[in-house]
């Protein structure tokens, strides 16, 4: 069954809270095999706006790419995402960083996220739970591409996911 990862991000109202809100929907169309601790990280793009809680979920799924992209939106919309501007504040951003090792492009979606490779708050996170995963055409593993950053804003651990939404849980089988 195809594995994907998926980054998680909040900055406003609870921001802790509303991550794990989304990984509990995620769990509902796609088996939860890994997560990433959860981190503090600095805005990108538009520095004005509060610091986001961030992290990265390791899922097997059915759904093809833009049947998760489209399960992903859904979830975004429960939790009360309202359209706003590109890189502004959000309650819940879900971005599909891999699926598989495809390389997709479309008008609604390129695989892998053509900007997870240069984000601190993406590459820590995914560190953790696979670092030895390969971007699929820069070929690099994400502990390279880590160690070769650039960018330098700050991305913080600040805790960990409940035991509940543990790696060890039943409620999240592994593989
Ligand atoms: P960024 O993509 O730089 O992280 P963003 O997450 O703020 O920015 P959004 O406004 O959430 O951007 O998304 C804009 C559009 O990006 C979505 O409507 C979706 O169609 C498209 N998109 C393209 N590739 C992906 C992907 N891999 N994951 C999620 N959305 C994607
Ligand atoms: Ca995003
Ligand atoms: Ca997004």
């Amino acid at each position: 069954m195809p594995l994907a990862f998926i980054s998680i991000g909040s900055n406003l109202g609870d921001r802790v809270e509303n991550c794990i809100k989304a990984v509990r929907e995620i769990s509902s169309f796609a088996t939860v095999l890994a997560l990433s601790s959860i981190y503090e990280t600095e805005p990108v793009g538009k520095e004005d706006q509060p610091y986001f809680i961030n992290c990265v979920v390791k899922i097997e799924t059915e759904l093809s790419p833009s049947d998760l992209l489209a399960s992903l939106q859904s979830v975004e919309d429960r939790l009360g995402r309202r359209v706003e501007e590109r890189w502004g504040p959000r309650v819940i951003d879900l971005d599909i960083i891999f699926y598989n090792h495809l390389v997709i492009e479309t008008e609604e979606l390129t695989i892998p996220h053509p900007r997870a490779h240069l984000r601190r708050f993406v590459l820590l996170p995914l560190s953790e739970i696979a670092p030895q995963l390969v971007h699929p055409f820069l070929n690099v593993s994400i502990s390279k591409l880590l160690e070769a950053l650039k960018d330098k804003k700050l991305v913080v651990k600040v805790g960990e996911f409940p035991s509940v939404y543990s790696q060890k849980s039943t409620a999240y089988p592994q593989t």
